[in-house]
């Protein structure tokens, strides 16, 4: 049977929508899993869960600063509170669970805050000298290059520890949450990757493999990873 995958959704409160790049659904699909989309209130996330059996968390807006303990810098960008209380309460009853679970983009800075980790709120602001990590390229373009940790589950799903990714991101990951493990980094030491190796699928890529799987084997290789771990939780 093919694993239940839900996907997160952008949420825009003021124009009561949500909205999800459809490369997420397709790549969901393409490594063998059913997309579910996502939206509930928080209050749901725990029965939501308890019928899907893999979860992806995409990108979009920031996060709050208060998720991870600070004030909003002058380089932070929009919100979506309603987003967040969802997501965090999705993402910790995830972890609690033991479901598998790939975060992307804003999805990796969820896993991180939500674990006790921080963020830099703005990479050109407070963190000078950073390559350029928001690409002003289109979406399958691998604009710079990425060091993977060898050994780690990252650099085991795709089987090599040098390769170039596509960049859309002003924040990154600062402090890793307590546990998890560093992946992968990029040529100016911003984390690219981290995962929890005391969870049976808990990774989290700052690059965007959804806008890569259709000729980026590396890109793939992390939705079917996903959808394989997915997989013994519906057979377990
Ligand atoms: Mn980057």
């Amino acid at each position: 049977m093919r694993p239940w995958i839900g996907i997160t959704c952008g949420f825009d409160a003021d124009e009561h929508q949500f909205r999800l790049n459809t490369p997420y659904q397709q790549a969901i699909e393409a490594a063998g899993g059913v997309p579910v989309l996502l939206g509930a209130s928080p209050d749901l996330a725990a029965d939501l869960l308890s019928r899907l059996d893999g979860l992806l968390f995409t990108g979009g807006a920031d996060l709050d600063p208060a998720l991870y303990g600070l004030e909003p810098a002058a380089g932070l960008g929009g919100v979506s509170p309603a987003r967040d209380a969802f997501e965090i309460a999705l993402v910790r009853e995830a972890y609690r669970a033991g479901v598998p679970t790939l975060g992307i983009c804003r999805g990796c800075q969820l896993l991180a805050a939500a674990g006790g980790g921080t963020l830099f709120q703005d990479l050109p602001s407070e963190r000078p000298g950073s390559l350029k990590h928001f690409q002003d390229a289109p979406r399958g373009h691998k604009s710079h290059a990425v060091e993977l940790v060898p050994g780690t589950y990252l650099a085991e799903t795709i089987g090599q520890t040098q390769i170039k990714v596509n960049s859309f991101h002003h924040q990154a990951v600062r402090t890793l949450p307590e546990g998890a493990i560093l992946a992968a980094t990029a040529p100016d030491g911003v984390v690219e990757a981290f995962e929890d190796p005391r969870h049976p699928h808990w990774l989290a890529v700052q690059w965007h493999p959804e806008g890569l799987w259709r000729d980026d084997p590396a890109a793939l290789a992390l939705f079917r990873s996903l959808v394989e771990a997915a997989k013994k939780v519906v057979s377990a």
